[in-house]
């Protein structure tokens, strides 16, 4: 059942004043369900409880976590149909997409609990004493990463499920030992209430401590303001738009005790068509991506927004063939009015600059909600000069820049903001002639495709979803697959601490048998 409540740890509460309905965009009209956005008073109780769960949950063993994580993906699934069509009718993705996104959100609670019980991920590393090594004798020095304290996660609206209450990084922070406090989603609050319905029958059925997880909901900023600025909470995770990444990054900055925001945000994905690749098969790659673009109406962070090629013969036949493609796409619909919106005065503006020239959009009459898709076009000079083109329209949207040579294609990639992907589109071995470019690329995204789209972000441990600013707020780390763990622990050493005390990860007799750094070499060996 839908209450429309916050969950302050295990109870359900609403003493906020102001509420909210979440839409449905399909029929354009209000879900039924009243949200109650959380008070001050709710923001607070959820931190306190938050910081007391800490005391016991950062401690809990690997094997126990991996038990909660597990039963959050049973319990999300027992959830069966009734939350899919939830979340169908408040972000207008069909089922198809519903049941996909789920399967994902479930895959990666339980690679995280896989990744927990075997428990190397704390890289463990053990110097031990050398009483006698003169002119000082060495002391015994141990490492491993330990969690950082409560956890603030705020969700996409374009990943109800994967990027959301109980997705990537959600079951990073858990995985870590931090306890989390969901900000929810105002487009899918009710989709939010039900996964966190779960994940709290998950902690009590596990016997995890009152707290380990709180979902509060708002329709504005302002909870998730208090929340980044409350001094209990240590960390946040953020999936959105550059615009609310930033803003709660300078927050955090300016608390008297600063915390990280990792937050992944918007990106425009480059993609770049080598000449022979443009002169062999312009046609094959332009249909590609005419479905790339249009891929889930364009709302994903990796959608191809850039496409770069240098003028030629090839370089004409692909704008002309993907404008034929393009406009035979049947539109479909946004996540919600907003977006839609959004897209319409992002397209707008992207249009207006001088310049640029529509290659193709689709000009029928739409549903309301439905985004019309449009490719088009610019000189390499043009958009060199213009930042505005630089920008992400969030939605079917791409731009083609037509480059004079070589070197304004490696100026342009050199002179674009940090990007989650890059991709470059070659024919046999002419990628090795462009080194350049590819080495320019490689200095501005986090991920580079071969012969690929970008669409599409695998969840395994060696994917990297992040990338140079704006794309992430720190490109040393992955929102996508195990390592994302990493973001909410820190290093931490004791020194000639009794054996006895010591975590088990660090012990002489290495319990859990997990790979140490001992005295240089990776060892599961006892001591
Ligand atoms: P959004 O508008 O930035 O919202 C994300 C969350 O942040 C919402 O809960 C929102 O709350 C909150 N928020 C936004 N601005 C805030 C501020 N100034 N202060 C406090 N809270 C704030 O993003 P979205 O529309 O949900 O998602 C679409 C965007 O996400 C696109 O740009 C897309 O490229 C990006 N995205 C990135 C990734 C990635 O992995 N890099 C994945 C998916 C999507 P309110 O709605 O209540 O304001």
């Amino acid at each position: 059942m839908i209450t429309g409540k916050n969950y302050i740890g295990n109870q359900l509460s609403a003493k906020g004043s102001k509420t909210f309905k979440t839409f449905n965009p399909l029929l354009n009209i209000e879900n039924q369900w009243e949200i109650t956005e959380a008070s001050q008073d709710e923001v607070n109780q959820a931190a306190e409880l938050a910081t007391e769960a800490f005391k016991t949950y950062s401690k809990t063993s690997g094997a126990k976590k991996a038990q909660f994580l597990r039963a959050i993906a049973d319990e999300i699934e027992a959830l069966g149909d009734e939350l899919l069509q939830v979340y169908s009718s408040e972000s207008g993705l069909p089922n198809g997409r519903a049941k996909g996104e789920r399967g994902r959100t479930l895959g990666q609670l339980r690679a995280f609990a896989n990744h927990v019980e075997e428990g190397n991920w704390v890289d463990a590393s053990i110097d031990t004493a050398q009483p006698d090594r003169k002119p000082l004798p060495k002391v015994d020095l141990r490492k491993m990463n330990v969690p950082l304290g409560p956890v603030v996660v705020f969700g996409a609206s374009n990943f109800p499920f994967a990027f959301s209450t109980a997705g990537g990084d959600t079951a990073a922070a858990i995985a870590s030992g931090c306890p989390v406090i969901v900000k929810s989603h105002p487009m899918h609050a009710a989709t939010g209430e039900m996964v966190s319905s779960a994940v709290i029958k998950a902690a009590e059925k596990t016997g995890m401590p009152n707290g380990v997880f709180s979902n509060l909901n708002s329709s504005g900023i302002e909870v998730g303001q208090q929340l980044v600025q409350h001094p209990k909470v240590k960390a946040v995770g953020f999936t959105g738009s550059i615009h609310g990444g930033r803003a709660l990054y300078d927050l955090a900055a300016k608390r008297d005790e600063p915390i990280p925001v990792f937050a992944e945000m918007g990106s425009i994905n480059p993609v770049v068509i080598l000449p022979q690749a443009l002169n062999n098969r312009a046609e094959t790659i332009a249909k590609t991506y005419a479905g790339s673009i249009t891929l889930g109406t364009g709302q994903f962070c990796t959608n191809p927004g850039l496409i770069i090629g240098v003028k030629s013969a090839g370089l004409t036949s692909f704008v002309n063939t993907l404008a034929e493609e393009i406009v035979k796409v049947e539109p479909s619909c946004m996540l919600h009015p907003n977006i839609a919106g959004a897209y319409e005065t992002n397209k707008s503006k992207a249009l207006s600059q001088s310049g640029i020239k529509v290659l193709a959009g689709y000009e029928n009459d739409v549903e309301p909600n439905y985004a019309r898709q449009v490719v088009t076009t610019v000189e390499g000079d043009t958009f060199l000069n213009n930042p505005t083109l630089h920008h992400e329209v969030f939605g079917p949207f791409s731009l083609v820049v037509q480059c004079e040579d070589k070197q304004q294609l490696e100026d342009i990639i050199s002179n674009l903001e940090g990007q989650l992907t890059g991709t470059i589109i070659s024919d046999d071995n002419e990628v090795a002639e462009y080194s350049n470019v590819v080495n320019a690329l490689q200095n501005r995204v986090g991920r580079i495709i071969f012969n690929g789209v970008p669409t599409g972000v695998e969840v395994c441990p060696s994917m990297l979803h992040g990338g140079p600013y704006p794309a992430s707020t720190d490109s040393r780390f992955t929102a996508v697959g195990v390592d994302s763990i990493k973001r909410f622990v820190r290093p931490f050493s004791f020194q000639d601490w009794p054996n006895d005390l010591l975590p088990d990860e660090l012990k002489n007799e290495n319990p859990l048998g997990i790979i140490r750094n001992v005295n240089g070499k990776l060892t599961s060996q006892k001591i």
